[in-house]
């Protein structure tokens, strides 16, 4: 992408509304824009995040074995009468009525939909264990939006819904989500540590929230400091192996770990005092375990082998990859601007002509362009007439990993800068050695 074609509404000045450094940068970045209380439009080089987020989320459910599909937005009532949430669900619920007057409802969430589905064609034991999910803009109106997308009142949620014949299905199931989900976060370069958590009105007994610890965090959290060391599950996790998936959430939950609802003050201080930590923490992902709370009232029951017939046990796992985009940036900045990890940075490589309307450096610059678009990479070419320091100044805001800073200079010589956003190192190097030096 050529930055004099791309849409990058840059920011100089620091927005007085925004209270914390991710709703900041992404404001000074470009990336989103208020369009009311919580209610955001995400412009193009904000977009680019949010996609890349959700294919990292994407491709570990599918890894998991989860089926992707898309729920509507628009819900009706009558739904959420059958589970006797439509009265409990309270303010938070965007509540509207149709020309027909019938009640209608923005889905904050989807057990009720979902549960309607499965009950319509799964009528077999064969056709378990099943899990569906999908990535679907949610309304929650939030008393207090804030931080920009981080508590927005509209927001994307990815959840996934799983169904078993029983509870050790269930159970199955939800480790499977359990190690996915720190595959997922792992991936986003992110440290996250799964704390024993509140159900809230989701209901149910068994429950894990993914927690960054940052001092930003609205949730108040409570942890042994291993956790700080734990490697995630490899690529080849085995998702079929029940034991080896139990092994694994074993090791994560020996440890204490938990949010402020959950907290055992004598638990915690039975860790050594250095490991001890009370932190804040941004909570990016909730599963659940709630067995028959939803199937039972919706008649959601299989066959099963034994012939007769079995309510289905459920839970529900889900990730905010709206506020996951804040959560990165709380987790990886400095001074000068954001810091994307590898994975999700909107693009992988600046080039910086240091001197517009110089035609070697617009060759050097083009030629790369070329040759590192066509290798695959994801590059950001600022063709701008812009002056050399607000180049440096806008491509270390955006955080692009990779800089290629080409001057009048170096060029001369035969060479170009390299430089890396995370630590600001440079290096001389011929521009034909560039594509090998990136892999
Ligand atoms: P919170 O405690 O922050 O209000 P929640 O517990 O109500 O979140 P869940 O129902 O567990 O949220 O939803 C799953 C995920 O959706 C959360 O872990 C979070 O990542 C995301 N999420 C929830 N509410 C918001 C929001 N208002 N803005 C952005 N993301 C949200
Ligand atoms: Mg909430
Ligand atoms: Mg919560
Ligand atoms: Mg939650």
């Amino acid at each position: 992408m050529r930055l004099s074609r791309y849409f990058l509404p840059i920011l100089r000045e620091v927005p007085k509304e925004a209270e914390i450094v991710s709703h900041r940068l992404m404001l000074r970045a470009g990336m989103i824009r208020q369009e009311s209380a919580g209610i955001y439009a995400w412009l193009p080089f904000g977009h680019r995040v949010l996609n890349k987020v959700c294919n990292i989320i994407r491709e570990e459910q599918n890894r998991a074995g989860a089926i992707e599909l898309l729920m509507p937005t628009i819900q009706s009532a009558d739904l959420w009468r059958e589970s006797g949430r439509y009265d409990d669900y309270g303010k938070e619920m965007l509540r509207i009525k149709d020309r027909h007057d019938r009640d209608m409802l923005f889905g904050p969430t989807n057990e009720e939909m979902i549960t309607e589905i499965v009950r319509a064609y799964v009528k077999s034991y064969k056709s378990l264990p099943l899990n569906l999910y999908h990535i679907q803009w949610k309304f929650r109106d939030e008393v207090r939006p804030r931080f920009g997308v981080y508590r927005s009142r509209e927001f994307l949620m990815k959840d996934a819904y799983s169904f078993d014949l029983d509870a050790a299905g269930a159970r199955h199931s939800y480790n499977k989500m359990f190690v996915a989900y720190l595959r997922t976060f792992a991936r986003m370069g992110l440290r996250v540590i799964p704390m024993v958590a509140d159900t809230g009105p989701i209901g149910g007994n068994l429950s894990h929230e993914f927690i960054i610890l940052a001092s930003t965090g609205e949730s108040e959290v409570f942890c042994h400091g291993d956790y700080l060391e734990m490697a995630p599950p490899p690529p080849d996790v085995n998702f079929d192996d029940a034991a080896g998936l139990q092994a694994v959430f074993d090791r994560w939950t020996a440890l204490y770990a938990a949010t402020s609802e959950k907290h055992d003050e004598a638990a915690f201080n039975a860790i050594p005092e250095g490991r001890r930590m009370a932190a804040r923490g941004i909570e990016v992902g909730h599963i659940f375990y709630f067995g028959t709370k939803y199937s039972e009232p919706f008649g959601a029951r299989v066959q099963g082998p034994d012939g007769a017939e079995h309510t289905l046990h459920m839970g529900s796992y889900g990730i905010g990859p709206s506020r996951l985009v804040a959560a990165m940036i709380e987790a990886s900045h400095d001074e000068a601007g954001i810091i994307w990890p590898d994975a999700v940075a909107p693009f992988q490589v600046g080039i910086l002509n240091l001197k517009a309307g110089d035609s070697a450096t617009e060759a050097a610059c083009g030629a790369l362009y070329a040759e590192l678009t066509a290798a695959g990479y994801d590059v950001l070419y600022d063709d701008t007439e812009e002056r050399a320091g607000a180049k440096f100044a806008t491509a270390d805001l955006i955080g692009l990993p990779w800089q290629i800073l080409v001057g009048p200079k170096s060029l001369a010589e035969g060479k170009v800068e390299l430089k890396r956003r995370v630590d600001g190192s440079r290096e001389l190097i011929a521009p034909g050695d560039i594509l090998e030096r990136l892999k």
